[in-house]
């Protein structure tokens, strides 16, 4: 008998570590999963939450505090989802741990009842631990679609998550629709490279630097553009931030880099007049370990000298993200290229971006300085006092997105050098710059 009663213990353990999460005795993700599907099923009429719930930063709480007192947290979390759905004894509620600190409910949607669960476990899980500030974030799902799987209910959720990362004002996000329309468009766009590049659908037009003090062409920058066959004309702010996350750009940046090299080579081969021309390099190509052997090749396959093929580099995030790459900037200076800071005071800490590496050009967009086309006193400092630090480095500036007269005359007066914007030319196709370049001579 006694024999019988262990073995039915074992069993039941058995059972429970295939259905319960280890550590917390929760339900696992499968029976979460399972569960919440249930719900759905027998309460046709209801419409129902699936919530993602994570805890803000915990990768970091972990490494702060140990594993154990993580441990400890998640722990917490658990008894809370646990108590919250007894407390609401109205509500049918369920609940799980999905993996590390990703936990997920299923309940009735009831605004009431979602903004109860949102505020009682965030503010108990702060009561239980008042000396640190941990945060709950809640994704949420409002079903819509009940033959989805829940995993997939559970990914939307997700999104909504994303949307509050690092909000510290706000704990909650709701799907929508134009978040999923957000996702669809992107993997539309990661899904149509490949055929765009193969069918030549993106094209470059190149936009002249300009000197200030006469307007004479000093070089160009290559700006590229996608004509899709169904889509039309799809700019570069649509699709290139999209390509940057997943650094699929390198591949379109490779092809307008050769772009730019069969232009100049055909300039030289007619022996027209040629200026150098800048092409971009987002921040992400800069990790590719073959980007200074590609450039090299490039230019070599198509006899560019020195000094024609320049490259800009937009700073994006913060100015940490140089660091890393300053020996690979300095590597593709050795080779010849030199190397142009886009976009400089556009995000955060450029300054000390400005100390680490020695870039060749400081490009400024006017945008950056000021909203309106009336510039400020204010303003005018400003961009003296770049001028002078541009001075001191010794380092050329190059301001753009200069559009009126006003501005160019208000440059002229503090020294700028070099100008690129709407005021002297919009980026144009490739034959109409290679005649303007010809009819300066
Ligand atoms: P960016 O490199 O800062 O390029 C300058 C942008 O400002 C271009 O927009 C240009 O058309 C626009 N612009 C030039 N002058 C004026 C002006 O006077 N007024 C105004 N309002 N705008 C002006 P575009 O072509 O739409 O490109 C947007 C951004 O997309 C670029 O900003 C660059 O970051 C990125 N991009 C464009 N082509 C490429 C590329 O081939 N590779 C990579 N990685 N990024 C690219
Ligand atoms: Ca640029
Ligand atoms: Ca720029």
């Amino acid at each position: 008998m006694k024999a019988d009663n262990r073995e039915a213990g074992e069993k039941e353990e058995e059972i429970q570590s295939v259905l319960l999460d280890r550590l917390t005795g929760i339900y696992n993700e499968e029976t979460f999963c399972r569960s919440a599907r249930r719900m759905l099923e027998e309460n046709p009429d209801r419409k129902h939450v699936i919530a993602r719930v994570d805890i803000e930063k915990f990768r970091l709480i972990n490494d702060m505090l140990g594993m154990e007192k993580g441990d400890w947290i998640l722990q917490t979390v658990a008894d809370l989802l646990a108590e919250t759905a007894k407390r609401e004894t109205g509500w049918q509620i369920c609940y799980g741990r999905i993996r590390a600190d990703v936990f997920a409910m299923c309940f009735p949607d009831d605004k009431k009842l979602t903004k109860r669960i949102i505020d009682r476990c965030s503010i108990e899980l702060n009561e239980a631990y008042p000396d640190y500030e941990i945060v709950l974030n809640f994704g949420l799902y409002v079903v819509e679609d009940t033959t989805e799987s829940i995993e997939m209910m559970i990914d939307h959720a997700n999104l909504a998550a994303d949307l509050i990362q690092g909000d510290f004002l706000k704990n909650y996000a709701y799907y929508n629709r134009k978040l999923r329309d957000n996702v669809q468009n992107e993997q539309n766009i990661i899904n149509a490279l490949d055929e765009a590049l193969l069918t030549q659908q993106f094209f470059i037009v190149l936009q002249p630097k300009c000197r200030a003090a006469d307007g004479d062409i000093v070089g160009a920058e290559a700006l590229v553009r996608w004509e899709h066959p169904e889509y039309g004309m799809i700019s570069p702010a649509d699709f290139i931030p999209i390509l940057e996350n997943t650094k699929l750009i390198y591949k379109l940046d490779q092809y307008v880099w050769e772009q730019v090299c069969i232009l100049l080579n055909r300039q030289l081969q007619e022996k027209k007049r040629v200026v150098p021309i800048s092409v971009n390099v987002a921040q992400v190509d800069l990790s590719q370990p073959d980007l200074c052997k590609v450039l090299v090749n490039l230019r070599d396959r198509y006899q560019i000298p020195d000094g024609l093929l320049e490259l800009e580099i937009t700073e994006r995030s913060n100015g940490d993200a140089f660091r890393p790459y300053g020996r690979v900037i300095k590597q593709l200076q050795k080779k010849g290229f030199r190397v142009l800071l886009d976009d400089f005071g556009s995000a955060y800490s450029t300054l000390n971006v400005l100390c680490n590496t020695e870039f060749d050009v400081i490009k400024v967009d006017m945008k950056s300085i000021s909203s309106s086309n009336d510039i400020s006193s204010r303003e005018k400092a400003l961009l003296n006092s770049l001028v002078f630090m541009a001075k001191d480095l010794g380092v050329p500036l190059v301001l753009e997105g200069v559009e009126t007269k006003e501005q160019l005359e208000m440059l002229q007066s503090i020294d700028v050098k070099y100008v690129q914007g709407y005021y002297f030319y919009r980026p144009m196709p490739q034959e109409d710059y290679s005649a303007l370049l010809s009819s300066e001579n």
